[in-house]
């Protein structure tokens, strides 16, 4: 997954931390709106890619990096796990990391845990992999158009919040068991 591929300065996502100047302590506010990219998100929620993400951000030079802290906020789309309506949500997330300067990180022992560090190339920083992370985590892996979802009849199909007091007399009619099972949520 981690490839050494080098930085687009141009890209929405990619911040230039050069002004910094490399001394502790010193920081810049960024605030950028920036096209979401593709797969932001998880299968049932995610952000449609290129609507707008709002990023507030402070870079702060630290001695081995620099360290990103800020929020992205974000609107969403999916579906209801239960009853398969569509949903729209926003959302907001905390981002803090550092990103270690390549050639402080080329001389940490070989043994440090290196899988999780976010290096700078060319002091340009690449927020993606540290949005995606965080948008990830934040969201629901069971997203629901609300708290009280009742799903959808196991019986018809129907979608209960729209027609809670349905039920039926008969025993289902046969052709309908194959649709049925189609509109069953997916069991996590
Ligand atoms: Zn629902
Ligand atoms: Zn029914």
């Amino acid at each position: 997954m981690k490839t050494l591929s080098t930085l687009d300065p141009r890209a929405p996502l990619v911040l230039d931390t050069r002004e910094l100047g490399r001394r502790p302590g010193s920081q810049r506010e960024v605030s950028r709106t920036a096209p979401a990219p593709a797969d932001l998100g998880i299968e049932v929620l995610s952000v449609v890619e290129g609507s707008p993400v709002e990023l507030d951000l402070r870079l702060e030079a630290v001695m081995e990096g620099v360290l990103v802290t800020g929020t992205a906020h974000a609107d969403l789309v999916g579906e209801c796990v239960r009853c398969l309506e569509p949903l729209h949500d926003e959302i907001d997330v905390d981002l803090q990391d550092l990103f270690v300067y390549a050639d402080k990180h080329d001389q940490r022992a070989p043994d440090d845990d290196d899988q999780d560090v976010r290096v700078l190339e060319d002091d340009l920083l690449d927020l993606e992999p540290l949005l995606r992370d965080a948008v990830v985590l934040a969201l629901p892996f069971q997203p629901l158009c609300r708290d009280d979802c009742p799903g959808l009849c196991p019986d018809c199909g129907t979608r209960l919040a729209d027609d809670p007091d349905h039920h039926h007399e008969d025993p289902i009619d046969p052709r309908w068991a194959g649709l049925t099972a189609l509109a069953e949520p997916e069991k996590p």
